[in-house]
């Protein structure tokens, strides 16, 4: 069956980070929904990209490569998503090598603290858990209810390793600029994902300084208000609109794909931009 509603989403996970689906998975809901295109934006990997592709192929569904990189700012953790990425470049993939062993370090810290809190988790365990993709508080989350520590994820970031939480640790990320630049040198275009999670308003015109190209108006977390808002926002800095529903399969409550629909004309300008 061939998709004709010209809709998108163009933010999901898969377990190459912290999604429940594999990559297939992720494309047959897509086609489930009918969107005309999506795109994979794991945490600093792409690796779930050539499957996408593949299944994409077979189900005629468009997809654009993506990646979810984490960025840090005056202290804080924001995202940026590339799209259009130069995925299979070996010079990107020894980049984003390093990210994941960063993010191994961040989570052994992580794991310190909570062996303070008397909480031992065994890190082979835990890498072992998490797949062979990167790894994120997400992952622990589920390993610590898993566990009987905690009952629910929600609970493991409410006690241990949501911001400002006894057990969190930044991801030891690239900055705002380096991230932007990182995904521009590898023919990516930047976008600031999900800003309203963030509330981190004034830090758009620098990151458009350092090549922003867009902002994403649609995301699952944010109201319609927060929509209109960003919208504006896009409209009055030139900025591409992007959106997607940011599914992590049933690693969050529900499985968010087909809540976001981006009308496909935004994928069009997308592609307008490489
Ligand atoms: P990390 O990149 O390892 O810091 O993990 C960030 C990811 O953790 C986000 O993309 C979400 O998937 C998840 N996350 C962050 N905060 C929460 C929360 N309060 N509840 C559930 N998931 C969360
Ligand atoms: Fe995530
Ligand atoms: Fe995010
Ligand atoms: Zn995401």
């Amino acid at each position: 069956m061939s998709n004709t509603l010209p809709y998108a989403d163009l933010h999901l996970h898969t377990i190459y980070s912290d999604g429940s689906m594999q990559p297939y998975e992720v494309l047959q809901y897509a086609e489930k929904y009918k969107f005309k295109a999506v795109s994979i934006t794991d945490h600093d990997t792409v690796s779930g990209i050539e499957e996408s592709i593949k299944e994409g192929k077979r189900l005629n569904i468009e997809v654009i490569s993506g990646i979810e990189l984490s960025a840090v700012v005056e202290e804080e953790e924001i995202h940026i998503l590339g799209y259009c990425i130069d995925w299979q470049d070996s010079r990107f993939l020894n980049e984003l090598a390093r990210l994941k062993v960063k993010r191994e370090n961040r989570i052994k810290k992580m794991l310190a603290h909570l062996e303070r809190l008397n909480i031992k988790i065994n890190i082979d365990e835990l890498i072992n858990f998490a797949g062979s993709g990167t790894i994120g508080r997400l992952h622990l989350a589920h390993f610590l209810c898993n566990k009987g520590i905690v009952d629910t994820v929600y609970e493991a970031f409410d006690k241990y390793i949501g911001k400002h939480k006894p057990a969190y640790e930044r991801v030891n990320a690239l900055t705002v600029k380096e991230a932007i630049e990182l995904i521009i040198k590898y023919g990516g275009i930047p976008v600031y994902a999900h800003p309203a999670l963030n509330r981190m308003d004034s830090i758009i015109p620098s990151m458009i300084e350092y090549g922003l190209g867009g902002i994403e108006v649609y995301h699952s977390s944010q109201s319609k208000k927060e929509l209109e808002t960003y919208m504006a926002l896009a409209e009055e800095n030139g900025l591409l609109v992007t959106g997607g529903s940011d599914c992590h399969g049933k690693g969050k409550l529900n499985i968010l794909i087909g809540k976001v629909k981006l009308p496909y004309y935004y994928v069009e300008m997308l592609k307008t931009m490489t």
